[in-house]
């Protein structure tokens, strides 16, 4: 006699979340490389593709966070999960979320993270002053704007802090 396999009913959701999950997820990674390859054709400038299709990390005041990419939204959110309590605290266990989403007008997009986001974290956390813990991704036009250092590598941050004396 075959064996009945019964699946409790939170399973089979979470199944089905998870697979939603992903097909959004392709969906958004093909999306993502038909406006990368636009972009590299020359015929779609960067506002019109940028905004819609993902947000990048960046760390102000020692926190992950993402700028809403709503052209009509100025609001910012933190993009890693981590104990409340813990905000702004050097050294603090986190986890990066892959999906930015906006706590004021609802957009959802997903996260570009840099590959070494838990160094990068890692080197400015020794800064004694939490308003000098800073990271933007290359050409963040905020940043640019501003003459403010973008896509600084792990060993630029460590430079910055052996001109101030931080180890
Ligand atoms: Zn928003």
């Amino acid at each position: 006699m075959g064996e009945l396999e019964l699946y409790a009913p939170q399973l089979v959701e979470r199944a089905r979340r998870e697979l939603a999950r992903q097909q959004a997820a392709e969906l958004v990674a093909v999306g993502q490389q038909a406006a990368l390859e636009l972009i590299a054709q020359g015929r779609v400038s960067l506002t019109m593709v940028e905004p819609t299709n993902f947000v990048a990390a960046r760390v102000q005041a020692g926190e992950w966070i993402a700028d809403c990419p709503a052209p009509d939204c100025q609001n910012a959110e933190f993009v890693s999960e981590k104990d409340p309590r813990r905000r702004g605290v050097a050294g603090s266990r986190w986890l990066p979320f892959l999906e930015f989403v906006c706590t004021v007008c609802g957009a959802r997009c997903p996260i570009q993270w840099p590959a070494d986001a838990e160094e990068i974290i890692a080197v400015l956390d020794r800064r004694p002053n939490p308003m000098t813990r800073n990271w933007w991704p290359a050409g963040a036009k905020l940043a640019v704007l501003t003459g403010t250092p973008t896509g600084q590598t792990v060993a630029d941050l460590l430079a910055e802090n052996a001109e101030h004396g931080v180890r």
